[in-house]
């Protein structure tokens, strides 16, 4: 549930309830971690009393897929009541701590956002449940030293954890959304965020202080991720903040110049010293439409001494992101940095109405905060 950019560096891996599972490139180096920790454990935690090394193996690695089955349970428990409540999930990506669920639009209404929040460690802790129990069933017939018992009792003690750590009061944790929420209900949202944040830090440099003093290395690396998480949940919100009411018209750039897509790329860099703009649409000359988007990275694929004979057309991006005028500067903002792409045609029934680039939208940022 943050802003950041997850779709570079990760793949796909399927789709639940129309939502698609990404794998970032971070868990890759976490999952092989967790297969040799659960593998050498002793137990209850792990498989080392396994009689063959293989099978300490196989039981490592069903442990860990099975853990990240219950993390991306907990992120469907999220966004199962996001869809719910109409807020849109764009994707659920596994990485270094866990999930990520990215929801389109963080609702600001605190009772929609506390649901939300609580879903997640709500099907943790119901998993909790459900390991313990057969752990109980499982337990008396097979032995607790038996690998399948290990493996139940495991997963239980993990989902509980699962559960508690994502309920701490800190951002961007759970707990840190439920605690924002209750105090929006009693103050401005964005001081609510300011407090939340706050406290978030608070907690995470108590986790780093207290790592150094005891020495654990997983514990102060958690604790700077919880305040890098923090931090970015503050400046998203004053962002949003900063940005609540402007639309996309009152920000872009309405003299839109577009180029022809057989016009050479020597004459499109001709242009863009004229005219300082780094990006145009490609239209049509016969038929007025938009074939698609050219900017100063596309031209720059191309060397030089070949700028004469390639035409537009060729390295140009067909795929063009648009928006409407009337839409929200932050969904702009949310649209380029999700997309990692530079601007966003304005468009307004079929025609070219204007650009809006990330530039402007930094600009009036600035702007808006003086
Ligand atoms: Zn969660």
């Amino acid at each position: 549930m943050k802003h950041m950019n997850l779709s570079k560096w990760s793949i796909q891996i399927g789709k639940v309830m129309g939502i698609p599972i990404k794998l970032h490139i971070t868990f890759l180096i976490i999952l092989p971690i967790f297969v040799l920790v659960f593998a050498n454990n002793p137990a209850p935690f792990g498989f080392s009393g396994v009689e063959s090394t293989t099978l300490q193996y196989v039981f490592g690695g069903l442990a860990s897929v099975a853990l990240f089955s219950c993390v991306i349970l907990h992120e469907l428990g999220h966004s199962y009541v996001a869809i719910k409540n109409r807020v849109r999930i764009r994707s659920i990506t596994l990485m270094l701590f866990g999930g990520v669920a990215s929801m389109e639009e963080i609702p600001r209404n605190p009772k929609i956002e506390s649901k939300i929040a609580m879903a997640g460690p709500g099907v943790s802790l119901m998993l909790a449940v459900i390991f313990a129990l057969s752990y109980l069933l499982v337990a008396p017939v097979l032995g607790s030293d038996a690998p399948i018992p290990i493996l139940l009792f495991l997963l239980g003690v993990l989902n509980v954890f699962l559960g508690i750590f994502n309920l701490l009061p800190a951002f961007p944790m759970d707990g840190g959304r439920l605690l924002r929420a209750y105090m929006a209900t009693r103050m401005s949202y964005i001081n609510a965020t300011r407090n939340a944040v706050y406290v978030g830090k608070m907690f995470a440099f108590a986790m780093v202080i207290f790592g150094l003093m005891i020495l654990h290395p997983l514990l102060i690396l958690i604790g700077f991720f919880i305040y890098i998480g923090a931090s970015e949940e503050g400046k998203a919100t004053e962002i949003a903040m900063t940005l609540d009411g402007i639309k996309v018209s009152d920000i872009m750039t309405r003299s839109v110049i577009s180029v022809s897509p057989t016009m050479t790329v020597s004459k499109l860099v001709d242009l863009m010293f004229k005219e300082k703009h780094m990006g145009y649409p490609v239209v049509d000359e016969v038929r007025k439409n938009v074939k698609g988007i050219v900017t100063f990275s596309d031209v720059q694929k191309i060397p030089r001494e070949r700028r004469d004979i390639t035409s537009i057309e060729d390295i140009m991006t067909s795929d063009v992101l648009s928006i409407a005028p009337d839409d929200d500067a932050f969904t702009a903002l949310k649209m380029i940095s999700q997309r990692g792409v530079g601007r966003l045609l304005v468009m307004e029934n079929g025609a070219i109405a204007g650009i809006v680039s990330k530039t402007d939208l930094i600009r009036s940022i600035q702007l808006l905060r003086e």
